[in-house]
């Protein structure tokens, strides 16, 4: 029987598929070692599931999220540790990139870090220890010499293309499916991005590169997996699935030269949107894109600036025109309580909000408060202008993106702009003749701002309680 390498996605509140682990067992030798991914979001116990394989185990990795994946990875890191306590444990993902010292300075079940991009990594950490080896030379990671928490060398990005295909048979697909009750597979073309939005972390882990996987590819990829597991719908996880307007206008055309029956969903930048015509975008419709995930963040042209989106106001409305015209979805997030935040940024923010959410029923504009992601330029400026961040595992696991508010943004801000989501989503809502009185009441709330006396709002979230969210 082979090693078995173990690899753990912690729970969090989505069920997208573990990419992360997936790439990884994908990379390593399997004449060697056979990957075994532990999803602590389908088991109850993952304990339980992790135990039977420790004693063949060749080590531990666990992939560790920012906020409340990182109770978890602790958790069941610590149960792995006690079980068999020789055994290395190795953290990656973006939490330990961006703090490896930190995380091997606190967390003693953690033997070594992998930084960044970690397919080349794991799969020579993995031949060191099947091979009795030492791994203070294995470039890319951080461990402990002496005691002391060092970093090795900085491993430079593979690219893409070179990495082997995610091999879905070393996940439980259909019980992924029944989470997300549809038959939608998650698949990724591409890692990291061009682009420097002061706000996100991933410009520091990447170094603004991107790589890709050649169109060739992806296509017979995604015939063979939509014939071996009957997809539906495809997720495509990437940062910026647009990047190359030629890319993606190719992709659609051999979907639809294929007959390829799945739809589509991707991120979208307003840039690279507003580059594409009209006509470009009946063809990506016709090739299945169901929905698009465009980053606005915030309503006025400052705020905009202030988070380096390098996108602008009519490249919004552009966009949105032309999704509307397609009948292809979209969802718009949005971040209140950046600092340097005026009530005018706010006022603009909700309007632009509603004009989107009132363009396509299908239309959302979640909202979220803004706190500084570790890594990101704007978490450097608020950490020298003294906000207190988190320094232990255990308060980074309490960060929270969403449900908290934040230094930058009152207490009746944050009831506002709640109120003004909850009822631009109510008042743009599917169209159904019984509702239309409430919905008629909350479009006039939210065109005159009045949310005094909210009972429609208590009774819907009676009846349906909103989902926790971190
Ligand atoms: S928010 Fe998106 S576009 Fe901006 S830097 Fe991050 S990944 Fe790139």
């Amino acid at each position: 029987m082979k090693p078995k390498l173990l690899l753990y996605q912690p729970r969090c509140l989505f069920f997208t598929m573990p990419l992360g682990p997936l790439a990884v067992a994908s990379a390593v030798n399997r004449d060697r070692v056979q990957p075994i991914i532990i999803d602590g979001r389908l088991d109850a116990d993952p304990v339980a599931v992790v135990e039977p394989h420790l004693d063949e185990a060749v080590c531990f990795g666990v992939s560790v999220l920012t906020g409340a994946p990182i109770e978890d990875a602790l958790r069941v890191s610590r149960e792995v540790k006690a079980r068999r306590p020789e055994l290395p444990v190795i953290w990656g993902g973006w939490h330990p990139s961006l703090f490896p010292l930190e995380v091997l300075a606190e967390a003693e079940c953690v033997d070594v870090v992998v930084c960044g991009q970690g397919e080349a990594t794991l799969r020579e950490l993995v031949e060191c220890y099947l091979d009795g080896w030492g791994v203070a030379g294995v470039a890319g990671i951080a461990l402990r010499v002496d005691g002391e928490p060092r970093m090795t060398d900085a491993r430079p990005l593979v690219p893409y293309g070179e990495l082997p295909a995610a091999d879905y048979s070393l996940l439980p697909v259909e019980r992924y499916f029944a989470r997300k009750k549809r038959r939608q597979l998650d698949y990724v073309t591409s890692v990291g991005c061009h682009y420097r939005c002061r706000f996100c972390a991933d410009p520091a882990v990447f170094k603004r590169q991107r790589s890709a996987i050649p169109l060739d590819r992806v296509v017979e990829e995604l015939a063979e997996l939509a014939f071996r597991f009957g997809i539906e719908d495809v997720n495509f996880q990437d940062e910026t699935f647009f990047s190359s307007r030629r890319w993606t206008v190719d992709l659609a055309t051999r979907l639809i030269e294929r007959g390829s029956r799945f739809s589509w969903a991707a991120t979208m930048r307003a840039d690279q949107g507003a580059r594409l015509t009209d006509d470009d975008f009946l063809l990506l419709a016709r090739s299945g894109l169901r929905k698009l995930l465009i980053g606005v963040e915030a309503g006025s042209s400052r705020m905009l600036e202030r988070l380096g989106k390098d996108i602008t106001l009519n490249q919004i409305e552009t966009v949105a025109r032309y999704s509307q015209k397609h009948d292809i979805a979209a969802t718009y997030p949005f971040i209140f309580g950046i600092p340097g935040e005026q009530p005018a940024d706010v006022e603009a923010s909700l309007r632009l909000a509603r004009r989107l959410k009132s363009m396509n029923w299908k239309n959302t504009t979640p909202f979220f408060f803004f706190k500084p992601y570790p890594g990101s330029k704007l978490f450097n400026d608020v950490a020298a202008e003294g906000f207190k961040l988190p320094k232990t595992l255990d308060e980074w696991s309490r960060f929270d993106y969403v449900t908290t508010s934040s230094p930058w943004v009152s207490d009746a801000d944050v009831q506002r702009v709640r109120m003004a989501g909850f009822f631009s989503q109510l008042g743009w809502s599917r169209p159904r003749w019984w509702a239309m009185p409430v919905q008629a009441l909350a479009r006039l709330r939210c065109r005159t701002g009045n949310y005094r006396l909210p009972v429609e709002k208590a009774v819907i979230e009676h009846l349906q309680p909103p989902l926790p969210l971190a």
